[in-house]
């Protein structure tokens, strides 16, 4: 799904953003834990404090072990998030409010 991420503050904190991003939130297929993905450039995040913290998600080229359950070939979940997931979850804090209409889903 597409959630409205605040570009701004993802590159204050160190993120890598080109201008046509597309940021979304997705999760472990082993554990469902929350990563935050720029689809636009592949990056994969790996840390909600540290956006310096970010791996080429490619195929053939493997991320590190997942932080959450140490699975050293963890794949995306095919499971979309909803909103209210992300926001309550690690890469809440990075969304853009003023854009979330909680009304729909
Ligand atoms: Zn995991």
């Amino acid at each position: 799904m597409n959630v409205a991420f605040d570009e701004y503050l993802i590159a204050e904190q160190g993120g890598n953003c080109c201008g046509q991003d597309r940021f979304t939130v997705i999760s472990c297929a082993s554990c469902q834990g929350h990563y935050l993905f720029n689809e636009e450039l592949n990056d994969l995040y790996y840390d909600p404090r540290d956006l310096r913290r970010r791996f080429f998600k490619i195929p053939g080229m493997n991320p590190p072990p997942c932080t959450y359950c140490g699975d050293i070939d963890w794949q995306f979940s095919d499971q979309q998030l909803n909103i209210v997931a992300i926001k309550t979850g690690p890469w809440g804090w990075l969304l853009d409010d003023s854009e979330i209409d909680f009304t729909r889903d």
